[in-house]
């Protein structure tokens, strides 16, 4: 496949960015990934260079731009965890706000003209209720929420005022692994529901906490949208080439549509592992909605987008064998195949 173009991915050792590297590189893009290593992990870097810097060292952005030709960046490098975000909001929008203005310089100082951005869906806040589109009013919750937000403004007002161009894309909560086995989600501290609780259904943990079981849901526990971690890596190469284009700047939501209580991703669990999820019932976690799904057909529409990964069996079944655990179903189905 003829290479298309360089493209800067910063963050691109993390979660998320490297499974876009791998989406991007399957696409026919160069991914060059720019990330400190905080939270990434350099062994996820597998298809194309790594210069490890800061995403605020201006100077080192414009000079890994210059050096591989780099057409257009997609910006991952960020702080993601909500509550961390309550107690140390200076280091979240210096990290955050910072990396988005010393991105933004160093593509206007070489030319750059195409950002693809790693928004979210804590953008909304607490939404009134049913699918959010985006059009639903930004009224974000937290300073992590908050410091998205001025990510996006930024974006606006420079698009605008230096003829840069950006798909702001919100995920709903990214989760699943790569179905080929290549990566998987590490973070320290795991704060997250599916990685939780597939460690405390494998025993490497005690019992899950479900936090809250009064909110006004189906079972009383809170609901979000999970879209599957390899669909958000493509989201991000239809995002690029919709730019490459010429499309204008937009905001997109990406999920899967669906929403997902606590207690369904537990059952989830279990009937794909075969493993019970221990976990005992606390009590609400401060800041978190009661429900958050995606109206996803803006995306869909824009980009052409559809998830093909995002049911939760096939999510868990993908992320359960970096926690030590198998798809029960397929080996069932495998010993039937054997009598
Ligand atoms: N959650 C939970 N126990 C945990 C972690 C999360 O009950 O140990 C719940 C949380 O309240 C939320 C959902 O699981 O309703 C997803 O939380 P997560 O932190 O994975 O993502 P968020 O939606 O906060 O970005």
């Amino acid at each position: 496949m003829a290479l298309r173009f360089p493209i800067l991915v910063t963050g691109g050792a993390g979660f998320i960015g490297s499974h876009a590297c791998k989406a991007l590189s399957q696409a026919g893009y160069l991914p060059v990934t720019v990330d400190n290593l905080s939270t990434g992990h350099a062994d996820a870097v597998k298809w194309g260079p790594l210069v490890n810097a800061d995403v605020r060292d201006q100077t080192a952005l414009c000079r890994t731009i210059r050096e591989h030709d780099v057409e257009a960046v997609i910006h991952f490098a960020a702080s993601a965890y909500v509550g961390e975000s309550m107690t140390r909001p200076a280091f979240y929008y210096d990290n955050n706000a910072g990396g988005m203005i010393a991105l933004i310089n160093a593509c206007i100082s070489t030319g750059v003209k195409q950002i693809v951005f790693s928004s979210s869906c804590a953008t909304y806040g607490i939404p009134a209720g049913g699918p959010i589109r985006e059009t639903t009013p930004q009224a974000p919750i937290n300073p992590y929420g908050r410091s998205k937000l001025m990510c996006e403004e930024m974006l606006r007002d420079c698009s605008s005022g230096h003829g840069l161009r950006f798909a702001a894309l919100r995920y709903f909560n990214a989760a699943g692994a790569d179905p080929e086995g290549e990566l998987c989600e590490r973070h320290d501290p795991e704060t997250h529901l599916l990685p939780l609780a597939l460690q405390a259904a494998s025993g490497q943990r005690g019992p899950l906490q479900v936090f809250g079981t009064d909110y006004c849901t189906r079972d009383g526990s809170c609901e979000r949208d999970y879209i599957h971690v390899s669909d958000l890596a493509r989201g991000h190469v239809l995002a690029a080439d919709y730019l490459a284009a010429g499309g204008p700047s937009t905001a997109l939501n990406l999920g899967s549509g669906t929403g997902h209580t606590v207690f369904e991703v537990l059952a989830a669990i279990q009937r794909v592992t075969g493993a019970p999820v221990p976990h005992e019932l606390v009590g609400r976690r401060p800041g978190d909605p009661p429900s958050l799904t995606a109206d996803a057909e803006l995306a869909a529409k824009t980009l052409g987008f559809r998830t093909e990964h995002s049911g939760l069996d096939q999510i868990i079944s993908d992320a359960a064998p970096s926690f030590g655990l198998a798809d029960a179903r397929k080996a069932r189905h495998g010993r039937h195949a054997a009598e």
